[in-house]
């Protein structure tokens, strides 16, 4: 049984790196009949911010990764913090380093200069003079002077790190506020987490982390660490290539679904398989078959996986999100004919919304190009004599095999090539040439409907405007 979590920084918003790493979190967690929790990492006041805490939690409920917990927040665990922090001090294993800005500056020169890597050279550490005056001492934790910090990586295998990798790292800074490494320690172990899957971008910090869980008797968790998502030429992730807040994934038409599906592969797979229902995901998500190299973004499979979703989802899934953007489908009573026709061109539910729209709206302008291109001489009495067709048999016509039956007969006896008359009605019916199937279109539309739009379309004499 896995205890996982996510423990976001929110100094920004949730982008898919990390949005990836918590649905790892999450399946592992929950395939294991584990826990899956949040935890907002908000000590940095200066770098928080509200907006961020907002869009990560709305970017969980989007994708439907529900906490097992309440959301924690390390704001509101300063107490326990300093508990810690007394602890250490009281039994030896932390104490003050009284060290000015100038003296640390002046360590770091001299070994940079020595082409040696800067380290805190454990001036203080077992001090037990009289402080110098005027300094608010930082607390440092007393790491291992000597043998290695190893630990199993999930991923990576065996990690080793040199003692010396590792200097006395300061735990509380000298306003009392504790540093990231001690807090996440503290927080993993009390949270009971017994698996951590995070970025490898921390892999470095592990080390001092595990410190810390040794300073303090704490159990140490198993770690995963996840190599980047980059681009496709291999850089680190920018806004353009994706980088970009969880939420607008959202607002660009993809579902939740296809964004985690796409995730689950990017860094992870079973064979060849691509498509991932979320049971799926739960039973076949193991962390141990992580890839061991960076995955690039691959923004073609996101949409084609989108567009997979939009045509599999249920058609009340489909109006639900749509009204997110604007578009009442539910109410109508061709709902179903609608998006059946619609969402098999749509690659996301924008493009879904566009093509509605583009059959719902009354046109007021038609494709001028178009129209010049299809609407010769005999067009205008051709479509007199469609109308007339449709009109007569108006009563059978509800079905596009309805309206296929009446118009076949109708090219064939009148000697017509498909888009003399296709082209015509649809400019007649969107306003452009690009909609589907006239026989989808007219049902859709419904037949009375439908002549009222062909008959403005002759009476506007189609080409007026320019689209
Ligand atoms: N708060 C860290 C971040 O947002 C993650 C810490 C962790 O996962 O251990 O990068």
């Amino acid at each position: 049984m896995a205890i996982t979590r996510f423990a976001p920084s929110p100094t920004g918003y949730l982008h898919i790196g990390g949005l990836r790493t918590a649905l790892y979190s999450y399946l592992w967690a929950k395939k294991t009949n584990g826990e899956f929790k949040l935890r907002i990492e908000d000590t940095d006041q200066a770098r928080n911010s509200e907006d961020a805490v907002k869009a990560i939690i709305e970017a969980f409920d989007w994708v439907g990764m529900d906490s097992d917990c309440e959301v924690e927040y390390q704001s509101k665990r300063g107490d326990i913090y300093t508990k810690y922090i007394n602890q250490l001090l009281d039994e030896g294993k932390a104490y003050k380093c009284y060290m000015s800005r100038d003296e640390l500056d002046q360590l770091r020169a001299t070994q940079e200069a020595n082409k040696e890597t800067p380290r805190y050279d454990g001036r203080y550490r077992d001090f037990d003079g009289t402080p110098p005056e005027g300094i608010e001492p930082v607390i440092r934790i007393k790491a291992p002077l000597d043998g290695r910090l190893e630990f199993e990586d999930g991923v990576k295998g065996s990690m080793s790190f040199n003692h010396d990798q590792v200097d006395d790292f300061v735990i509380a800074r000298s306003n009392g506020n504790p540093t990231y490494n001690f807090v996440v320690a503290i927080d993993d172990s009390l949270m009971n987490m017994t698996d951590v899957l995070r970025g490898d971008d921390h892999l470095t910090n592990t080390p001092k982390q595990i410190v810390i869980y040794n300073a303090l008797g704490f159990d140490i968790p198993k770690f995963y660490h996840i190599p980047m998502i980059n681009n496709p030429s291999g850089k680190k992730l920018s806004k353009r290539d994706g980088a970009m807040n969880v939420m607008d994934y959202k607002s660009q038409g993809y579902l939740a679904e296809a964004l985690l599906n796409f995730l689950v592969r990017l860094g992870w797979s079973n064979g060849d398989q691509e498509i991932f229902s979320m049971e799926e995901m739960l039973s076949l998500f193991d962390p141990s078959n992580i890839n061991k190299s960076s995955s690039a973004y691959n923004e073609e499979k996101l949409l084609w996986l989108n567009a997979h979703y939009i045509k599999n989802v249920s058609n009340d899934r489909l109006a639900n999100e749509l009204k997110y953007f604007n578009c009442e489908i539910h109410g109508h009573d061709k709902k179903e004919m609608i998006l059946d026709l619609c969402k098999e061109r749509a690659n996301t539910l924008v493009e879904l919304k566009s093509a509605i729209e583009n059959i719902m709206k009354v046109p007021t302008i038609y494709d001028k190009k178009g129209s010049k291109k299809f609407i010769k001489e005999n067009t205008i009495s051709m479509l007199e004599k469609y109308i007339n067709i449709l009109e007569l048999n108006q009563d059978t016509l509800h079905l596009p095999v309805d309206i296929e039956l009446v118009t076949k007969p109708f090219i064939v006896e009148n000697e017509l090539k498909f888009p003399q008359l296709f082209q015509p009605i649809r400019i007649s019916l969107t306003g452009g040439t690009q909609a589907p199937s006239v026989y989808d279109v007219i049902a859709v539309l419904g037949v009375q409907e439908s002549i009222k739009r062909i008959k403005t379309a002759i009476s506007k004499n189609f080409d007026k405007e320019e689209i």
